[in-house]
């Protein structure tokens, strides 16, 4: 049996064809338009394309935004056009299949928990670090929403008091200091704090302050530059901080560390399970969470939220009602 899980992102809208051991057989690939009906009509014309080409029952839609506790709304997504809008009634009704919703972390979180780095884990936590940090909770395969679909947010743990203001309308969130974002900021602030360092990002600082992205700072940290290192230490160190607020509330068994910056995990990793480890409470006497990167990649959401739809396939089957 196949299904297609969608990954409906600010920037790209990506469908794939998934089959029972998690792999992607095929895809399609749009670019995410600004209104609704112009999204829904993407999302559709994508999925449409794959069906043309493969049998699948069931379609999954992972999103970048909260998610009601029945999964058949999005509440509110930052970067899309959805507002509290019933968008699994819409996509099923004009595909003829079942569609299931989910949160894109939740999805990646499962995938991880099925075929990738936390296969079998009892307690495991998935922490994205992309431009934010998009966190899930597994407990027994199952995602734990909280009362009201939104947890765990854990991008948004304060982590340092009166530290860098964020979007979200606090201060010192975790993902001000651990993301994507936040290598870009910590880079120009050592910039500014220690002027006529000779580093490869300080002709680009010099040229443009915009042109300093997480990702220019781990390219110049892969090649050497010490500033750029010295930018994923204060990672680390933030990653090791969050990680133990993270340990000390869940106790997982297995952290996964996930999005576009764990692909620079070799930089900072080691360090920040190093400071976790030694700041967390009762630390030497208690076992320890493995901490891991991803396996499944930029596929984990389609992955997902493919497998999800199919276990909802699978019992929409048995309740006699899909036939
Ligand atoms: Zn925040």
């Amino acid at each position: 049996m196949l299904t297609i899980g969608v990954d409906v992102g600010g920037t790209s809208v990506r469908a794939g064809v998934v089959d029972g051991e998690g792999l992607v057989l095929d895809t399609e690939r749009a670019g995410t338009p600004k209104g609704e009906a112009a999204l829904e009509d993407t999302i559709t014309a994508a999925v449409s394309r794959l069906l043309d080409r493969h049998d699948a029952t069931a379609v999954g839609l992972a999103v970048a935004g909260f998610v009601n506790s029945d999964r058949r709304r999005v509440r509110f997504a930052p970067h899309l056009a959805w507002r509290d809008a019933p968008v699994a009634d819409r996509i099923s009704h004009r595909l003829g299949l079942p569609v299931v919703l989910e949160h894109d972390a939740n999805a990646a979180a499962l995938a991880e928990y099925r075929f990738g780095a936390a296969r079998g884990a009892h307690v495991a936590v998935l922490v994205a670090i992309g431009t934010g940090i998009g966190g899930a909770l597994l407990v027994d395969g199952q995602v734990f929403r909280g009362a009201h679909g939104v947890a765990p947010e854990l991008g948004h743990l304060r982590v340092v008091p009166d530290g860098r203001p964020c979007p979200c309308g606090k201060n010192g969130c975790w993902e001000r200091y651990c993301s994507g974002t936040a290598l870009s900021t910590t880079a120009i602030e050592l910039l500014a704090k220690y002027p006529g360092t000779s580093s490869l990002l300080a002709a680009q600082v010099a040229e443009d302050v915009n042109a300093v992205t997480g990702r220019r700072v781990a390219g110049a940290a892969r090649d050497g530059d010490a500033l750029a290192q010295r930018a994923f230490g204060e990672l680390a160190r933030w990653l090791g901080e969050g990680l133990a607020l993270v340990a000390d509330v869940y106790d997982p068994e297995v952290v996964v560390i996930g999005g576009g910056v764990s692909e620079s995990a070799p930089l900072f990793l080691d360090d920040a399970r190093e400071h976790y480890a030694a700041i967390v409470t009762g630390a030497g006497h208690r076992p320890l969470a493995r901490i891991r990167t991803a396996q499944l990649g930029d596929d984990a959401g389609i992955v997902g939220v493919a497998t999800m739809a199919r276990d909802l396939a699978a019992r929409t089957v048995r309740n006699g009602r899909g036939h």
